[in-house]
This record gives C-alpha cells, structure tokens and sequence, in this order.
C-alpha cells in the first residue's frame, strides 16, 4: 500500500518553526582557530592591537622589535604581535592567533618569545583580557635600582593602579622569566620587571596601554619631583582611604585591598567604571 503524503500547510509550517527554531538558537557554534581569526571581533582587536603599538612607539616606550601586545578572544584563544618588528610598523596580517599553550593556530608571522610571560598572566588570573609589555625609560629606570615608584603621592596612580610590584630579573623570552611575575598578577595590574621593562594587564588593549602612561608619567613627575630639592607632601591618609574604599567598591586591584573579587557576572560593570575612570583621569591629564 503506498503512503499518501499530504503538502504541509503555512499553519503547520509556522507551528514546525516555532518549535524547531529555538532549538537551533541552543546550538552553539563550534569554536574554531579560523572561525576566531576571522570574526569581526578579532577584525576589531587587530585594529586596537595596531593603534597600541603604534602609540607605544609614539611615546618611546618601545625600541627595536620591543614590547608585545595580547588580547584574549574566544575561550581559548590570544591575538598576539609577533616577533621582530616595530611596534610602529604592524599591519593587520601580522598579528597572530596562539592558543593557551603558545602555539600559533593562525597566521603567517611567528610570535614573540614573550608570549609565555602573557600566557602565565592569563592562566593566573581571568580578569586579566589584555596585556601589554614594554619598556618605557622612567620606570624601566626604577627596575634598574630595584624600586618602584612611591605610593601616596598622585591620585591618578593612586586610583588607577596603587603600588606596582616588582618582578626579579630573568632572562627574557624563557619559562623562568614568564614565571617571575605569578606572585604578583591577583593583587597588582603592573609589574614592573627588574633590568627589562614594565607588564600592564586590563579589560582591554586600550586600558592596559593607558597604564602604562599613567605609570611612566608618575615614575618622570616622582624624579622630577625629588629634583626639586624639597620634601614630597604625601596625600593624607583618610584621603588615601577614600581612595580605596571606592577599588573595593569596584573590583579594581590593589595590594593595600585585602581580595579582590573573583572574575564573574559584575565584571561589565567594573569595566564600564574602569572605563569612566580612564576617561575623566584622561581628560584632567590632558586639561
Ligand atoms: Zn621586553
């Protein structure tokens, strides 16, 4: 006996759509090296990537082939500069995708060594999406004489990072060099790298570049301060407090706050303040 198929009718056609159409939403799209190389985000982050590097030479905060920017994207990924160029110089088919691990799964230049000191950072901590490297002449000056800059003194610096840590010199581009910075990464978002160079990381390429500007500018106006010959007035204490009640508030690290919040669903709103912040502290430096 033969099956007698019957059209399907627009009602059963929308009714069919309903229901199938919601399952289809639940599927998720399987994440892959070039479905992450080639998405409009990683469009998006290689033009942050080169706009960064390119104010980092602006500001000789980087010579030669120095410094590296990274970012995160995607769930197991990093957009990276690689090695051996200036960081004036990049294009958008220069910057790679590693995975955690450090391996290039797309693009055409090898990455920068220093990649693994990035790596340990993300590992380490989850809040940190965006790294940048560098080494910009006052603060690199205080890693020469294994000190960082005074804390108390400028508001900015007060808001925006509080103390930097310092890590011990190792040699760069190595394992051990990576791993000197993990006592430091939850409580501190700039470490400054003995004999070598500063590491900043933030919500953003954009965030971690800017703090690298407010620490060089503390480092020159510190010198520049002592210079002067005259005891530096510190901001009082309660003031200093004030300043710290409004990081807790907003999940900001700081090693004078006892633990920062763990990475989770407040974390648009700690990048929105952050955001703001950067924006206004901008804006007074510039005035
Ligand atoms: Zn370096």
């Amino acid at each position: 006996m033969s099956q007698v198929i019957h059209p399907i009718t627009d009602e059963g056609k929308e009714a069919f759509e309903a229901i199938v159409d919601p399952l289809c939403l639940c599927e998720t799209e399987e994440e892959t090296p070039s479905s992450v190389f080639l998405s409009s985000e990683a469009d998006a982050l290689r033009s942050e990537i080169i706009d960064t590097g390119r104010k980092l030479w602006e500001r000789q905060y980087v010579d030669g082939n120095g410094g590296n920017i990274s970012c995160r994207i995607g769930a197991g990924y990093i957009l990276c500069t690689p090695t051996m160029i200036s960081k004036r110089d990049l294009t958008p088919s220069d910057v790679c995708l590693s995975d955690m691990k450090g391996n290039i799964v797309a693009g055409d230049r090898l990455r920068t060594s220093e990649i693994l000191l990035h790596l340990e950072i993300y590992r380490a901590n989850p809040r940190a999406r965006a790294i940048v490297h560098c080494h910009p002449p006052y603060a690199t000056a205080y890693s020469l004489t294994g000190s960082v800059p005074p804390v108390g003194y400028i508001s900015e610096y007060e808001i925006l990072i509080g103390p930097a840590a310092l890590a011990p010199y190792e040699t760069p581009g190595t394992s051990a060099f990576a791993a000197t910075v993990l006592p430091f990464v939850q409580d501190h978002n700039t470490i400054l790298l003995a004999n070598h160079g500063v590491v900043c990381w933030s919500d953003t390429i954009t965030h971690a570049e800017w703090l690298v500007e407010v620490l060089e500018s503390c480092c020159k106006t510190c010198l520049i301060a002592k210079q002067i010959g005259k005891p530096l007035i510190p901001i009082p204490d309660q003031k200093i407090e004030e300043i710290l009640t409004l990081k807790r508030r907003l999940g900001f690290p700081d090693a004078r706050i006892a633990a920062a919040p763990p990475a989770g669903e407040n974390d648009r709103s700690h990048s929105d303040a952050l955001d703001h912040l950067f924006r206004t502290t901008a804006e007074r430096c510039r005035a």
